[in-house]
């Protein structure tokens, strides 16, 4: 009963959870089996999208410059604890019946205690680590892409092809960017390089507006890094993987105008912030944000005077 293929869960997994509801119900099934039922999933165009879990960060409040404590307060509700933002971390995984494809790798073992998750996760969704078929990055950042060689030097997930913004690549994999960052940086700069040197011949390199995999369009949403996409999935409307371009629906939402104290170019990443929130409004797009409250799915409305509202699914 257990052993369900992942073509039959692509296919029909909404029948599969519905069966799986009712053999927990008789205890026939574990609830940890049903854990797969709680991941949020849905149908956008030829793909079947789960949202997977990398775990959670935790922050400075202090990356939110421009807020005044007492709204800051406010907008985060429970992801304000201990003086600290405490943002999820959450890889897409995208089925089609070509493809198992992961947007971002997560942050592996090496960035913080709380994140790192996404092997486990990816195997609630019934799928290992050797099935991922293509990764796609949104950008760079330790908590993109330093789940991508384990600790033993192997990739991860070892019969993949890896897909980047040529620019962001190119940024990053610069021989003398260290010594171009402030020093505080430089264990960053080398950790990621130190990833994506294990990509080096096998990474394909795409501009934004180009059509990465079927039904994939990157969109340009630069300032977070120089070159960080998003993605816009065809079906129904369309659907925005945002990545960091938006960092938090309920603070930049309310106040798109704000800087983000991670983004490399704060002008250009509010001119792409605006760009998404307005994309989205206009053509009624649903988006979804990586480190946005799970599973960090929903609609945009327009609240007057160059702010939105964010209605979750
Ligand atoms: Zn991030």
């Amino acid at each position: 009963m257990l052993n369900i293929g992942r073509n039959y869960v692509v296919v029909d997994r909404r029948k599969f959870l519905a069966g799986a509801a009712a053999l927990v119900a008789t205890g026939l099934l574990s609830k940890n089996a049903f854990a797969l039922a709680e991941q949020y999933w849905f149908e956008q165009g030829a793909y079947t999208v789960t949202v997977v879990s990398d775990g959670e960060l935790v922050l400075p409040l202090a990356v939110f410059p421009d807020a005044n404590p007492e709204e800051l307060a406010k907008l985060l509700g429970e992801m304000a604890k201990d003086n600290n933002f405490h943002a999820q971390a959450n890889p897409i995984l995208l089925e089609s019946d070509a493809d198992t494809i992961l947007i971002d790798t997560g942050s592996g073992s090496g960035y913080q205690p709380t994140a790192g998750k996404v092997i486990e996760s990816l195997k609630l969704a019934d799928v290992e680590a050797e099935a991922v078929t293509k990764v796609i990055f949104t950008h760079a950042h330790p908590d993109h892409c330093w789940g991508t060689v384990g600790a033993d030097g192997k990739l991860i997930f070892p019969n993949a092809s890896f897909f980047m913004a040529e620019t962001e690549w190119n940024f990053w994999t610069a021989k003398d960017l260290a010594s171009k960052m402030p020093s505080a940086m430089e264990g960053m700069v080398k950790g990621t390089q130190a990833q994506l040197a294990a990509l080096d011949g096998k990474i394909k390199l795409f501009k934004p507006g180009a059509e990465v995999v079927p039904g994939i369009i990157a969109i340009d949403t630069a300032g977070h890094t120089p070159g960080h996409v998003s993605f816009e999935l065809a079906g129904d409307d369309g659907l925005i993987i945002t990545g960091d371009a938006i960092i938090n629906p309920n603070v930049f939402f309310a106040h798109p105008e704000w800087k983000f104290a991670y983004d490399a170019d704060s002008d250009t990443a509010v001119k792409n912030r605006r760009k998404l929130l307005e994309m989205a409004s206009e053509g009624k797009k649903r988006l979804l944000g990586f480190h946005w409250p799970y599973p960090g799915v929903g609609h945009v409305e327009e609240g007057g005077e160059g702010k939105y509202r964010y209605v979750p699914v």
